[in-house]
Order: C-alpha cells, then sequence, then structure tokens
C-alpha cells in the first residue's frame, strides 16, 4: 500500500512527488505514457513567468509568484538550465501604452518585483533584434526561461533517486474508495493508497507554479498523513555531461574518463555515445527514441534524426537487450522498424 499517489508524471507531478520526499512517505507516480514530462509539460513556451497577467488576490497569481522566486535555487539542486533573461511585453502604437500600465498597475497587485514601463529606445537597447516599430514595453526582470522538459525529468530523477516509485505505461481507468483507502484501476494492476493526488494536466502557467504548488500539496499531504522527516533526502541532482558545451580541454580530459564521450553519434548537436549511454542507464533511464532525444537532443538538429536514428536504435537495442523491431519511437505501438528486407536491412516504419 502507497501513503500517497500521483496521477500524471508532468511538471506538477513530479515536483510533487520530489517535494513529498522531504518525508518518510511511500509514494508512487502513475503515468499512462512511455516517459515522463510527454504531456503538455514537453511543450510549452518555456516562460518562468514574471506573474503580473493572473488576477489579483487569486491562488494562481500567488503560486505564479512564489513559483517564479523559487527557480535560482531549484535550478542549482537540480541542474537545469534557467535563464532569467527578464521579460517584455511590446505595445506597437502609443494609444495602447495605457494597458501595459493597467498590466503594471496588476503586477504591481501580485507583488511583482521592478516592473517597469520603458520606451522604444530603450527596448531595442535590452533587446537588439526587436521590431522599430515598438513604441514601448512592460519590463518584468524576473521573468525567465527554462527548457521544461529538462526540468520535468530532473525532478523526476531526483524523485526516484529519493526512492519515488514510477509506473510508467499505466492508464489510470478509475478511482475506488474502500473504508480506509483508494483503489486505483489502471490498464496494469490495482493500486492501493492512502491518498491519491491528481496531477493529470493543470493550465497554464502550471511550468511556472509547479515548485509552488508542489509546496502547498506537501502541506496539505502532512496535514492528514502526519508523516515523520526523511533526513536522507538528497536534493542534488546532476544533469548529463553536454560534449557541445565543453572547452576541449573539458572535452580531453571527459573523453580521457570515459572514452565513449569520444564516439559522435549526432553530428548535428555533437551528441555522444557516452551521453546516450548515460541517459538510458541513469534513474528513470530512457527507453524510447523520444526518451533519448529528451534527455540528450539527438535528432533535434539539422537531419531531424536522418543520421542517427539508425545509431540511436543499435545502442537501444543493445542496452536494453531487446530486438531492433522492438525499439519505439515513444512507447505503445510505435516500433521504428517493421522487418528485414531480401538484402537483410531493416525497413523503417512511416510516421
Ligand atoms: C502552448 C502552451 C504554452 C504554455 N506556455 C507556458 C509557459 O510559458 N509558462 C508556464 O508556466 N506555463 C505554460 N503553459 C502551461 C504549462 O505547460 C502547464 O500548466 C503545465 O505543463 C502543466 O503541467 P502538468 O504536470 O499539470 O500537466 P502535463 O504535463 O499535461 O502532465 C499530466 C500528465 O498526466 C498524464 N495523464 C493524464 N491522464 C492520465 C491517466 N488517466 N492516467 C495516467 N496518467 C495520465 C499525462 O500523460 C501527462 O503526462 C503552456 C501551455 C501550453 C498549452
Amino acid at each position: 500500500m502507497f501513503d500517497v499517489t500521483i496521477i500524471g508524471a508532468g511538471v506538477v507531478g513530479n515536483a510533487i512527488a520530489r517535494e513529498l520526499c522531504r518525508y518518510k512517505l511511500n509514494i508512487c507516480v502513475v503515468e499512462k505514457d512511455s516517459d515522463v514530462g510527454n504531456g503538455t509539460s514537453k511543450a510549452n513556451s518555456g516562460i518562468v513567468h514574471a506573474g503580473f497577467d493572473a488576477e489579483p488576490n487569486t491562488l494562481k497569481s500567488k503560486l505564479n509568484l512564489i513559483g517564479n522566486s523559487m527557480f535560482d535555487n531549484l535550478s542549482k539542486e537540480l541542474d537545469f538550465t534557467f535563464k532569467k533573461v527578464g521579460s517584455l511585453v511590446l505595445c506597437f502604437n502609443k494609444a495602447e501604452v495605457k494597458n501595459l500600465e493597467k498590466l503594471k498597475q496588476q503586477g504591481i497587485e501580485n507583488g511583482v518585483p521592478d516592473l517597469e514601463i520603458i520606451g522604444g529606445d530603450k527596448v531595442r537597447e535590452v533587446e537588439p533584434n526587436i521590431s522599430k516599430n515598438v513604441v514601448a514595453a512592460l519590463y518584468a526582470p524576473t521573468g525567465g526561461i527554462v527548457c521544461p522538459y529538462e526540468m520535468t525529468i530532473a525532478l523526476a530523477e531526483n524523485a526516484a533517486v529519493n526512492g519515488v516509485k514510477f509506473k510508467l505505461n499505466t492508464r489510470v481507468i478509475s478511482l475506488k474508495k474502500s473504508k480506509e483507502f483508494y483503489i486505483i484501476e489502471t490498464n496494469r494492476e490495482n493500486i492501493e493508497t492512502k491518498l491519491i493526488i491528481n496531477a493529470a494536466g493543470i493550465e497554464s502557467p502550471g511550468l511556472t507554479s509547479s515548485p509552488a504548488i508542489a509546496e502547498m500539496v506537501r502541506d496539505i499531504v502532512v496535514s492528514k498523513l502526519k508523516p515523520e522527516k526523511n533526513d536522507k533526502f538528497n536534493p542534488i541532482r546532476k544533469e548529463i555531461p553536454k560534449f557541445r558545451e565543453m572547452t576541449n580541454e573539458e572535452r580531453k580530459r571527459m573523453i580521457a574518463s570515459n572514452p565513449k564521450y569520444g564516439k559522435i553519434i549526432y553530428r548535428c548537436e555533437t551528441v555522444t555515445e557516452g551521453e546516450i549511454l548515460d541517459a538510458i542507464r541513469r534513474p528513470l533511464g530512457a527507453r524510447t527514441m523520444d526518451a533519448v532525444k529528451k534527455r540528450t537532443r539527438s535528432g533535434m538538429g539539422r537531419c531531424q534524426s536522418g543520421f542517427c536514428s539508425p545509431r540511436v536504435v543499435e545502442i537501444l537495442t543493445r542496452e536494453l537487450k531487446i530486438s531492433p523491431q522492438e525499439v519505439t519511437k515513444f512507447g505503445n505501438h510505435s516500433n521504428i522498424l517493421v522487418g528485414k528486407d531480401k538484402q537483410s536491412s531493416w525497413h523503417q516504419m512511416e510516421f
């Protein structure tokens, strides 16, 4: 029996799972897809919103603001890329500047710091590529950008290392309540749990608010189950070393310590075999082509995976001890290869 079962392994579900690891709880995350972060958390704008958009005095505005303030620390602990580049809401004619004033006022009510309306010339100073037609902008220095799936994977890996059980490819079908616990019926098994957290998709800005949502949910869970603190909680996680971002000296050292980093598998993005192996072998390791892609950028470059996909299939086949036919793009029935032709070459499935 689990203490807490979280439905959905998006950024919100994983942030909650990781936050709950601070307590001695038996936690499970149930996800219908073959990997974490395959829903909206994979494909959004990646903006860490400053917090001026939400209606004042709402839970949404509060969680947005708190969430934003947590990114500096969280990105350091979990080693994911976060850049506090600031955000600009652009205005193209003088008559609309009053709308920027309203937005600024709303932001001030929400507690967003350092908001400023700046003129066109200043905007182009901050961001030289912006159109000449911009007359003013609302500048929010606390806005930022993040790679949303990188963050989601980082949260999930850290939760897994701290003991959270992940049940992937497991779709929740129905929930039943017995006297003392809940039964979650899935396509694979029934899961018994004391509490259920439904994190199967929240609206915007769930990416920004996720760390704050996690703290709020943690407090609810703690008030209900009264668990002991987990002194063994480890908040630190390290990302896969990125060969493409290393200096030549760093590359030499990396190859000396692990020769697999000396073999380029995906030349468009300079992704090495070492990185792909790391993606497969680490906690919650990649099991599909898309999972390798999200963790290493293989297939994200110019050739759109034309060069690297046969090599990645080979590596997955070898590492997972499966046949090439069993390798999928994203789980379920998305197998890449259908069989061999007369020359014994593999035939690729059309998507
Ligand atoms: C186009 C777009 C741009 C956006 N831009 C931003 C932005 O810049 N900044 C920002 O802060 N927010 C943005 N958002 C919002 C943000 O992406 C979402 O709020 C956030 O990703 C929600 O995360 P989640 O974990 O709640 O949901 P999801 O990522 O959707 O995760 C839910 C998970 O639940 C799983 N699931 C669903 N049903 C079941 C079931 N029955 N059984 C098991 N698992 C199930 C899904 O497979 C999925 O993995 C944007 C949204 C969109 C659509």
